[in-house]
């Protein structure tokens, strides 16, 4: 590509590429420790190109993997600092019901995270969620911590505070290429910046932004499909805005799991997504042939029609999202193998945004060379092999 014609220059102490609910943590952190920060975004915000965008996310103690499990009591505090930072509400607290097969390896991953857990049977369950069923040799745990993030309203509020305390945000500016030193450089379509820290959180763009450093990463563009389920009796009480959230794991007819939220972003409709999708390339996530075969579409529609029958079976809505997956379904936390003052935040695997307040937090700490408050061992980068390139 060609050089930038208007160029901007300028120096800072990070940079972080990628203004998701990740790059907009990692930003709000070093600006919280007086970094001069710089957030660079490809489109003009908001947008819903990548995987932060839509007004809902789960947010939940219960956790199959203990990684997880043991860094969100302090993300619920982080979001909690937020609401007071930013003056408003991003939260609210559902209760999240978790089913499955009695026994089931995740299910009881999650019943151990959460400590004391309520477990509930068919008819406990049926008293205190009509409209939510369990089946025979199936069994469920109640997380009273669940509920659901205002995603549209938390990724505003944390950019707003992040330029309150000083840092720069330029949207609309596509990183082109990045040199690696002492001093890195940046270029964008608009400017070349320079800075001795650099942060990519690029979403399901990281694999391309990270090649030209040597790093093969293998990390697999999801197309998700966000489905809207109609209630066929309007304000149900537990299928309707006033349900709890849930996730259904380890069902033989739905291996990666479904989850559900209550009707938030449209009267009536619920939101239940099951937790794959088709590979895709991120600039050609709209190009899916129309009347292409949608299984993840069947699949809930089968699990509607067993488990919630107060839904209609068929969407009312399906929007889209990208999930970036690696191949064991962990984060990457890292610093590049080779290029210490580069670090990488991505392959959130389609349950990133709840822990986003942390994650931020752990990128901003590994740039800073500070001793990371979460091990983060369990997200190296090393842990697949043939990563690093000859090449460089
Ligand atoms: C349907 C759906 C439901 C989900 N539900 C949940 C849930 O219930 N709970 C939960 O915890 N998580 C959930 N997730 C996962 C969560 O939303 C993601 O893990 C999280 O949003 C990932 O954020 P990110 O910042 O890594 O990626 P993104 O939000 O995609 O941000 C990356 C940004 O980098 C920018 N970028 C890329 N390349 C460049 C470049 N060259 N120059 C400049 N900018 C660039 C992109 O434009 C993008 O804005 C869900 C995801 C989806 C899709």
């Amino acid at each position: 590509m060609a050089a930038p014609s208007q160029s901007r220059q300028a120096t800072y102490d990070a940079i972080v590429i990628g203004a998701g609910i990740q790059g907009s943590f990692a930003a709000y952190h070093l600006a919280q420790r007086h970094r001069e920060t710089l957030l660079l975004e490809q489109f003009i915000l908001p947008h819903s190109r990548g995987s932060s965008h839509g007004q809902s996310r789960i947010t939940r103690t219960a956790y199959p993997r203990e990684p997880y499990a043991r860094m969100m009591p302090d993300s619920f505090h982080l979001w909690q600092q937020l609401e007071v930072e930013a003056g408003t509400s991003l939260y609210r607290r559902t209760g999240l019901v978790v089913l499955g097969p009695a026994g089931d390896p995740e299910l009881e991953g999650c019943r151990r995270s959460l400590g004391a857990a309520e477990v509930l049977d068919a008819t406990v369950l049926a008293q205190r969620f009509p409209g939510l069923q369990l089946h025979a040799g199936e069994a469920a745990v109640w997380d009273g911590t669940g509920g659901v993030l205002f995603a549209d309203r938390a990724l505003r509020a944390v950019q707003d505070v992040f330029r309150r305390l000083g840092g720069t945000l330029r949207d609309g500016e596509k990183v082109l290429r990045v040199e690696p030193g002492a001093v890195l450089t940046v270029t964008t379509t608009t400017g070349v910046y320079r800075a001795p820290r650099l942060i990519i959180t690029a979403g399901a763009w990281t694999g391309a932004l990270v090649a030209p450093l040597g790093l093969c990463l293998p990390l697999q563009p999801l197309r998700i499909d966000v489905c809207y389920w109609r209630e066929k009796e309007p304000g149900s009480p537990s299928a309707g805005r006033a349900g709890p959230c849930f996730m259904a794991l380890g069902l033989s007819q739905a291996p990666h799991g479904i989850y559900g939220l209550p009707a938030l972003e449209y009267p009536g409709l619920v939101k239940m997504c099951y937790h794959h999708g088709s590979p895709v390339d991120p600039e050609e996530r709209d190009r899916a042939p129309p009347g292409a075969p949608r299984p993840d579409v069947a699949i809930l529609s089968s699990f509607i029609s067993s488990y919630l029958p107060g839904l209609e079976p068929w969407p009312a809505v399906v929007e889209t999202c990208l999930y970036t997956n690696t191949p064991d379904e962990d984060f990457i936390l890292d610093r590049h193998p080779k290029f210490s003052n580069i670090i990488i935040g991505a392959g959130f695997s389609g349950h990133g945004f709840k822990l986003a307040p942390v994650v931020g937090k752990l990128l901003c700490e590994l740039s800073l060379g500070e001793e990371p408050s979460h091990s983060t061992a369990p997200f190296a980068v090393t842990r697949f092999p043939g990563v690093l390139q000859a090449a460089l």
